[in-house]
């Protein structure tokens, strides 16, 4: 469960995130849609902990992300993909990441299949991945601790068609399962196939929100 209630950020005299209130459910994936620049990032570093809000509330299962007991394993989030650590193997990262988190090292060779990064994949240097191997990997990560809820930036940037199309299964089933999601994009296409329901932010605000088909029906 994840509930933004009345959530802003200033910089300077800009507002990037103006008084934004949505929640998401357990069993259900949340598309969260708006152009560049429309404050979708930042709305997630905010949920993450990652930024601090100006104003509003952000919480995870009823607790902001900063006092979560272990954060990794109640909460997935794959942010920005380019930023992870070049230098190091697809693996290395993964089993750092299950160290920090507590998770057992066999998981890592799971996620890594779940994610279809194989043996030769999972050895390489994380720099020279393809920006959509980089997405498979941050998802990895992301599920790595089994948390009941992903957040996720615009994690079909670098996909493939196919690529795309397994994303969505992947989501679909993991909301299916109980857990709750809320996907970014910039691209209605991108979320409208996997979305039950739609935030649709520009300019900061929230223009609309509600259930995917009727949303789409009034559009
Ligand atoms: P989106 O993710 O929808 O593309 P962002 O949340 O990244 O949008 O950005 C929303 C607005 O906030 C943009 O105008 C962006 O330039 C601004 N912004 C984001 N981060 C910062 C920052 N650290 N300092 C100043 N402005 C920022
Ligand atoms: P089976 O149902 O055949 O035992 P799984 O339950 O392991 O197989 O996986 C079925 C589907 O669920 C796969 O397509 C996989 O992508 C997805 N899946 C498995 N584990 C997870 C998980 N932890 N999070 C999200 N999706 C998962």
């Amino acid at each position: 469960m994840i509930e933004v209630a009345h959530l802003t950020k200033r910089y300077g005299g800009r507002t990037a995130v103006d008084d934004v209130s949505f929640t998401c459910a357990p069993g259900s994936v949340t598309g969260f849609l708006g152009p560049n620049g429309a404050g979708k990032s930042t709305t997630m570093r905010m949920l993450c902990g990652l930024t601090p809000p100006t104003a509003g509330t952000a919480t995870v299962c009823g607790v902001p992300y900063r006092r979560l007991a272990n954060p990794g394993r109640e909460i997935g989030v794959l942010l920005d993909a380019s930023a992870q650590h070049a230098g190091r193997t697809g693996r290395e990262v993964l089993a750092l990441a299950a160290a920090v988190m507590g998770v057992p090292r066999r998981e890592v060779d799971v996620k890594l299949d779940l994610v279809g990064l194989g043996a030769a994949a999972a050895r390489r240097r994380v720099g020279a991945y393809s920006l959509g191997m980089r997405q498979r990997l941050g998802l990895a990560h992301a599920l790595l601790g089994d948390p009941r809820v992903l957040v996720l930036d615009e994690p079909a940037n670098g996909l493939d068609p196919e690529g795309i199309f397994w994303m969505r299964g992947l989501l679909r089933d993991f909301a299916d399962r109980g857990g709750t999601v809320l996907l970014s994009s910039h691209l209605l296409r991108e979320v409208e196939a996997v979305a039950d329901r739609l935030v649709v932010i520009g300019g900061g605000r929230v223009v609309a929100q509600g259930g995917t088909e009727e949303l789409l029906a009034d559009a």
